[in-house]
């Protein structure tokens, strides 16, 4: 079932501290729908899951490895991840793609331990400038969703993401028209992948530039199911505002 969520991608920003007192905020003034989680660095994964612990608030991890244990020097295993109280990981996020090198392969290795570890997964996905310049955004997209998605079940846990990289933290946005295209077509694959009817059922969400200034706008695109939020989602205040935009456009 297609779920409405914002989710916080903090990047490498927040101690523990800042971390426990965002989730306090949060929780202070979230309520119910839309969903929300958060992604903070692996060294506030416990503490703020431990913080949130009675509340709706789902945490996630922005990265892991593959395997379960091994010699991986600075590497972080699912186990670990789920352990430290989170449910949900960004896998294939476009600075994971396009600074430490991480292939379509090795990122669909990552989609099968999330599943197999009962993390969900959000599977990001988008093109960068040059390919969208030269009409090659379908093309990219289907690509990183087919061998993302290799060997995967369907599993109406994937969630996917679409963020276009010249759209994360630059200040511009895809305009609702450009997205919701895009969404339409991904929701094309996973129908052509897993059967007729399953593209209208995964949760697809928008991240590139999302603020409170064109959350509404963006969420007004049917196909649009929330949003993955990475620069305005390190204040409380910031993101509630947004969280409030979403659930008056989706839900009431
Ligand atoms: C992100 O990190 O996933 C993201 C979309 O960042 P920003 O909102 O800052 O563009």
């Amino acid at each position: 079932m297609r779920r409405i969520i914002i989710a916080g991608n903090w990047k490498m920003n927040k101690t523990i501290e800042e971390s426990v007192s965002f989730g306090l905020c949060i929780k202070k003034m979230f309520y119910g729908k839309p969903e929300v989680i958060l992604f903070p660095p692996f060294t506030a994964i416990k503490a703020l899951s431990d913080a949130l612990y009675d509340s709706d608030v789902g945490v996630g991890a922005q990265n892991m490895h593959f395997e379960s244990t091994g010699a991986f020097t600075g590497e972080i295993s699912p186990v670990m991840v789920k352990n430290a109280g989170a449910n949900y990981v960004l896998i294939g996020h476009s600075e994971r793609r396009h600074i430490f090198g991480e292939d379509d392969e090795l990122i669909n290795k990552k989609m099968i331990a999330a599943a197999g570890s009962e993390l969900t997964p959000i599977l990001c996905v988008g093109e960068t400038f040059y390919e969208r310049q030269n009409n090659l955004t379908e093309e990219v997209i289907e690509r990183q969703i087919k061998v993302g998605l290799s060997e995967i079940n369907y599993s109406k846990n994937v969630i996917i993401a679409y963020e276009p990289v010249w759209a994360i933290g630059t200040g511009a946005n895809a305009t609702p028209e450009q997205a919701s295209k895009v969404h339409q077509f991904i929701r094309e694959i996973i129908s052509s992948m897993y059967g007729v009817g399953s593209g209208d059922e995964i949760t697809v969400l928008y991240g590139g530039s999302v603020k409170p200034e064109n959350i509404e706008e963006l969420a007004k695109m049917e196909d649009i199911d929330g949003g993955l939020v990475g620069g305005a989602s390190l204040r409380c205040d910031t993101f509630v505002l947004m969280w409030k935009k979403l659930k008056s456009v989706k839900i009431c």
